[in-house]
């Protein structure tokens, strides 16, 4: 389908939240094409579409590593339905270009949403993995929440955003996490 243009943190379309898909119509299934075309392009782990300027809950991921297949898993009107532990995370954003910073993240969720062909499932993604983190990283986007709401040290992610030329941290937009940051102090 398309490469699409990938907002930049700053730009309207990724604070906003995101409407629920009623049908996985050929305007889905054209969304869904043209958001794996742009991560691949990207070597992205993950896309959600208000990252292309659709503020639609949508979004795709492949954690499959540079030998293996592609494994593209696609989310539609995405819930996050059981969540526990706690785990750090040093992540990076396609709308945030070479910008990482460490966040909290939980450990285990499950998830329920629609494929591609408008067919309900479940998933459990577990122990911290990539594919746990970039769900969460991913469901976010469709309600105008940042990778940056979750850090775990403000000052240093303001830091690295000055660096990069990347507008401020909201600090009323931060995420109380008060129970993730304990787990993980305990795990340090
Ligand atoms: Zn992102």
């Amino acid at each position: 389908m398309a490469i699409r243009r990938v907002l930049k943190y700053g730009e309207k379309s990724l604070r906003e939240p995101s409407k629920e898909v009623h049908k996985v119509s050929k305007k889905i299934t054209d969304l869904v094409r043209d958001l794996l075309d742009t991560m691949y392009a990207q070597n992205g782990v993950g896309l959600a579409a208000p990252q292309i300027g659709e503020n639609v809950r949508v979004f795709v991921i492949d954690v499959a590593t540079n030998n293996e297949p592609l494994n593209p898993i696609v989310f539609i009107n995405p819930k996050i339905i059981k969540k526990s532990g706690a785990v750090k995370s040093n992540e990076g954003c396609l709308s945030f270009p070479e910008a990482y910073t460490d966040v909290k993240r939980y450990k285990n969720i499950m998830v329920k949403a629609l494929n591609e062909h408008g067919k309900p499932f479940v998933m459990e993604a577990k122990d911290g993995s990539l594919l746990a983190r970039a769900i969460q990283h991913e469901n976010d986007h469709l309600d105008g929440i940042l990778f940056i709401d979750h850090c775990i040290n403000r000052f240093e992610t303001e830091e690295i955003l000055k660096k990069h030329n990347l507008p401020n941290l909201n600090p009323d937009l931060l995420i109380d996490e008060k129970e993730l940051e304990e787990e993980i102090a305990n795990n340090d």
